[in-house]
């Protein structure tokens, strides 16, 4: 039976098969068994004593204890979602948020201040601007370049995050240069590369410390499950393994099962996106009644040379303006017949949300301009249809503008 050796040469798509190798499981089940149990019991108080002595002393001679802490369907999980990122250490949340709000938690310093990137997620956002203040957490958003970072550092400063694509321009860093940044003021770098996944982006092979992202969107890859996961150095990772225990923000075993299905088709998935966010990204960019697109697989982007640099491909989130006001974007977003009316990303299903809308509607108008959200700015997440009628979909709809 091999054991871990074999991965390191393996494919991101091998390694979502099979994890580090080949390994039996309970009843020698080929998938993953679902463990749906909150205790594990003991047999003997001799059993407990053996038991607590060894964890006071550091030896583990039993791994489960309490479901808040782990379950055995999620260590199939981390250990398969390490080893495609290529990390020591996976360790998964409920959700890509909690995986996020307790990574900066566990790492910020007393009295400390995190850069993050201005274009990001809009949870992002809130949870520094309106919770990491109440702990007397500083916080800068700055345009996602180097220079702009290291600008922003202060003397208090100890974490740079960024996503990696950046949400929803698509804006791709160089993390290399901004790795040396973070290095020179001895500073943690954290990356969310959720728009890319493992397959496309290598952030911890770039010398990022910690990735962390949702595994509801491409790993999960079906629109059913809601899961986060942070991944790097064993012993860089402890404290945040602490502090979800305490929490217990864990994920049920069912989520694990359908995360760990579902990654099997993971570089199928992903070859997929790759290459009908190319194709759909050049068709809107030659129609007329586009105004702009942004995807980093298209030369007019910003970040092209980056990008190519960077990632193996550009999955299948593509934001662009529909050329007319909001009534001409919704007699658009109305018409589509293969997408559905909602957030999120890559799942199996298309997707379309109008940003200004859906994910930033109780922010004022100026605050929306000054991120770039306009009303005619769609953002699309393309699920595993077959790329033709994707366009054709999006063709018929355009004809509404
Ligand atoms: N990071 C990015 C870039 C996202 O787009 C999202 C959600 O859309 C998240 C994190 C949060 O993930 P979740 O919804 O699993 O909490």
């Amino acid at each position: 039976m091999s054991k871990g050796s074999k991965s390191k040469s393996w494919q991101p798509a091998t390694v979502a098969v099979h994890g580090t190798g080949k390994r039996r499981k309970a009843y020698n089940a080929v998938s993953t068994p679902i463990v749906q149990t909150s205790n594990y019991s003991f047999e003997s108080t001799s059993e407990v004593w053996e038991f607590m002595t060894a964890k006071a002393e550091g030896r583990i001679i039993r791994e489960h204890e309490y479901g808040r802490y782990f379950n055995p369907t999620q260590q199939e999980v981390e250990r398969k979602l390490a080893a495609i990122e290529g990390a020591e250490r996976a360790i998964m949340f409920s959700s890509g948020m909690s995986a996020l709000i307790l990574t900066v938690l566990a790492y910020v310093k007393k009295g400390g201040h995190v850069v993050f990137t201005n274009d990001c997620y809009r949870q992002t956002r809130d949870f520094a601007n309106n919770w990491l203040t109440k702990f007397g957490i500083e916080s800068t958003f700055v345009d996602p370049s180097p220079e702009a970072i290291e600008q922003a550092i202060r003397p208090n400063t100890n974490i740079i995050f960024t996503e990696l694509p950046t949400n929803p321009f698509l804006r791709v860093l160089n993390l290399p240069a901004i790795v040396k940044v973070a290095k020179r003021h001895k500073l943690l770098t954290v990356v969310d590369p959720t728009l890319a996944t493992p397959y496309n982006i290598r952030p911890l092979e770039m010398g990022a410390d910690i990735v962390v992202q949702s595994a509801t969107k491409y790993l999960g890859g079906h629109n059913d499950l809601v899961a986060g996961v942070a991944l790097g150095g064993h012993a860089l990772l402890e404290d945040l393994n602490k502090l979800e225990r305490m929490v217990g923000a864990t994920p049920g075993p069912l989520t694990c099962f359908l995360l760990e299905r579902g990654l099997k088709t993971f570089g199928l998935r992903m070859e997929h996106h790759n290459r009908a966010g190319l194709a759909v990204a050049k068709f809107l960019e030659a129609h007329p009644k586009i105004e702009k697109v942004w995807y980093p697989g298209l030369k007019s982007h910003p970040d092209h040379a980056v990008a190519k640099k960077q990632m193996r491909g550009f999955a299948s989130v593509i934001s662009f303006l529909v050329k007319g006001n909001n009534k001409a974007t919704c007699r658009f977003i109305d018409a589509l017949d293969l997408f559905f009316i909602t957030p999120s990303l890559g799942g199996s299903e298309s997707l379309v949300t109008q940003m200004a809308v859906m994910s930033f509607f109780d922010y004022t108008k100026e605050f929306r301009k000054s991120l770039g959200i306009q009303d005619n700015l769609v953002r699309i997440a393309l699920g595993l249809e077959d790329v033709d009628d994707l366009i054709s979909d999006l063709d018929q709809a355009l004809a509404k503008v």
